[in-house]
């Protein structure tokens, strides 16, 4: 079941004012995909999501969600097409509630019944938040607030979400929880996912396919399976 969420990235090259970090990078997602992006810290898999997100420009390139031109857009206007980041690092509202934190997730994108909906079918899915609802982000563990910035983001119900390196700090087996969950969520919502992540077998075991990138380059595109089983390349780029 999907509901859009194709991606096409074309040619971007991304830079911060010196030497370009992304080099013409390209390719695509299907709706309801779930692609892995990896490569070794600094290869650009940051800059990449946030330049998706207009967060970076891009001086050359483009990116398409379903068919449509966003590369000019800004990031709210992207946003309301559909398009998600789950950004690095803890980005819920510490002093508020996780309740609190899910509403600010859906405040732009529902109303009345609608936002009521969007919070219940997120904490239907996620048991911990539900039993956490009053506490304030500061008090989350490291995992919980990982599922609760996850959770944010699905209230506004988009179409392709974009997560980096979620599994950051975070214990194995909580790790496999959340990369579970994020399945989950996808499957059921027909949800393309980016995910981008240095931990290179959890994001393999729920990607149906995989994008490396390295100093700023494409330098593979395969399937999950034949890239977990490439021992060259994984020796070449992925570390293990
Ligand atoms: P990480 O896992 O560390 O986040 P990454 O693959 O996400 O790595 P980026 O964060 O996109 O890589 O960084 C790619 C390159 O761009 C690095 O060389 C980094 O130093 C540089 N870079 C990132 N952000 C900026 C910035 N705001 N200003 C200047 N250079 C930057």
């Amino acid at each position: 079941r999907t509901r859009g969420g194709a991606l096409s990235i074309q040619g971007l090259t991304v830079g911060y004012g010196g030497a370009p970090v992304l080099h013409g990078v390209g390719f695509d997602l299907a709706p309801g995909e779930v692609v892995a992006l990896l490569g070794a810290n600094g290869a650009g898999k940051t800059t990449l999501l946030r330049t998706l997100a207009g967060l970076a420009r891009s001086t050359s390139g483009t990116v398409a969600l379903d068919g449509q031109d966003l590369t000019t857009l800004r990031t709210e206007d992207r946003a309301r097409r559909g398009l998600a980041l789950v950004p690095d690092g803890q980005s819920v509202v510490a002093e508020l509630t996780v309740d609190e934190n899910l509403r600010l997730g859906a405040l732009w994108r529902h109303r009345g019944a609608a936002r009521e909906r969007a919070i219940a079918g997120v904490y239907d899915m996620f048991e911990p938040l539900a039993r956490r609802r009053t506490s304030a982000g500061h008090q989350l563990s490291g995992g919980e607030r990982q599922m609760l910035a996850l959770g944010r983001a699905l209230v506004a119900d988009p179409v392709l979400l974009a997560l980096d390196e979620p599994s950051l700090g975070l214990a194995p087996l909580v790790v496999a929880h959340l990369m579970s969950t994020l399945q989950a969520a996808a499957a059921e919502r027909g949800m393309t996912v980016l995910l981008a992540e240095q931990n290179v077998t959890s994001a393999l075991s729920i990607a149906d396919r995989g994008v490396v990138l390295d100093l700023g380059r494409v330098v593979a595109d395969a399937p999950a399976t034949a890239l977990a089983a490439d021992e060259t390349l994984r020796h070449a780029y992925l570390g293990f």
